[in-house]
């Protein structure tokens, strides 16, 4: 019997939310980023169900970008960190690969390589994220030896990143947005190259970051990059349906615990339901008492340590609660963002955090 610790992913959300992405920024193309094992929902299943609908993929390595390739997806694929040697460009070059471009020491190895016309080439612009990026003076030197050493500006994409975008009101997205301009308008006067800024956050709140090329992703999973505090977040479509099952059932009196280290004393006679899931499949170590779940349809809290392989709920106040119960443990009714609060961490982190011992079904 197929162990009932699953994921299932529902890749109609996942074209939903694309589609979604589209319409806010109609005047932009949309990238879709499916780096991560597509945040975890499976990159080959994910760029198959989006391949006829996106200009192209994103992922962050190079090895994520050869894995789809040579599983079939013929798109171009964006690799946001770039490559690291001249035998990876000229891998990219054969396998239709994009090259975001984050250090002077990339730049150098292009310009002494032909790059076929439709190989296109982001430039990245250190913004004030101070992660990967150029600084202006060199990013307006790449910019120069690139356009003078391909003679094709309509190639280069000069782009940047957010790192306030999920905080809407914060005045940094403006500024970075500004810095960008300041630096671009000087370098692009005639207009001919291409830019791109945008993230899902920005996507969906800051409609002035929409630009030639937009990189949406924690948004085509159907998460919010908000906390559930934005007025476009009610659109999105989870995509990831994360369950298990009860597999015992306790009844403690009192003053007895659960768990661990006891991390849950009763304050009443109780019911305990033990569910097979632990952080080894992915459910968060650090998600604490009372971290909501759903049990054949009714709320519960979750109660004592997450294990390895086991956590356990409360379900004094359910109905008739049986072994073999279906649990919920995020999907359509419990908020990856709500078990991600609780946790201390962000959704993100829980969806690409799901482990190889959870399989995966796809409706
Ligand atoms: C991951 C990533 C994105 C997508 O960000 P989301 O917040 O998931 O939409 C866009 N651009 C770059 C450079 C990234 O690394």
């Amino acid at each position: 019997m197929p162990r009932k610790t699953i994921a299932k992913i529902n890749l109609e959300a996942i074209k939903s939310n694309y589609q979604l992405a589209k319409k806010l920024a109609p005047n932009s193309n949309n990238i879709a980023v499916i780096k991560a094992n597509a945040y975890g929902h499976g990159s080959l299943k994910v760029a198959e169900t989006l391949e006829p609908m996106v200009p192209a993929f994103a992922v962050a390595l190079f090895e994520e970008a050869v894995a789809l390739r040579d599983s079939g997806i013929s798109k171009p694929i964006l690799i946001l960190q770039g490559v690291r040697t001249s035998e990876e460009i000229k891998y990219s070059i054969a396998n239709d690969f994009w090259l975001m471009l984050h250090s002077p020491l990339q730049v150098d190895k292009l310009v002494e390589i032909e790059i076929p016309s439709s190989m296109k080439l982001w430039l990245k612009l250190d913004t004030g994220m101070h992660r990967l990026g150029l600084d202006s003076q060199q990013f307006i030197t790449a910019c120069r030896s690139l356009n003078v050493s391909h003679q094709n500006s309509q190639q280069i994409i000069l782009c940047s990143h957010f790192y306030c975008a999920s905080e809407i009101k914060n005045s940094f997205n403006q500024k970075q947005l500004n810095a960008f301009w300041k630096i671009v308008s000087s370098v692009n006067k005639d207009k001919l190259m291409k830019t791109s800024f945008a993230n899902s956050a920005a996507i969906m709140g800051f409609p002035d970051s929409h630009l030639d090329w937009n990189r949406p992703g924690i948004m085509l999973y159907g998460v919010s990059p908000f906390d559930k505090s934005h007025p476009n977040d009610k659109y999105l479509q989870p995509a990831m349906s994360f369950t298990s099952e009860v597999i015992d059932l306790h009844h403690i009196k009192t003053g007895e615990s659960v768990g661990y280290s006891q991390q849950w004393t009763a304050n009443r006679n109780s019911t305990i339901a033990t569910i097979a899931v632990g952080y080894a499949d992915g459910y968060p170590f650090h998600a604490k008492n009372g971290t909501p779940l759903l049990i054949s349809g009714q709320s519960a809290n979750l109660v004592g340590r997450v294990s390895m392989d086991l956590i356990t709920a409360d379900v004094t106040d359910c109905n008739n609660v049986q072994i073999g119960d279906m649990v919920e443990l995020w999907g359509d009714n419990v908020s990856v963002e709500i078990v991600a609060k609780h946790s201390d961490t962000i959704g993100y982190e829980l969806l690409t955090g799901i482990s190889k011992r959870v399989s995966k079904t796809y409706i």
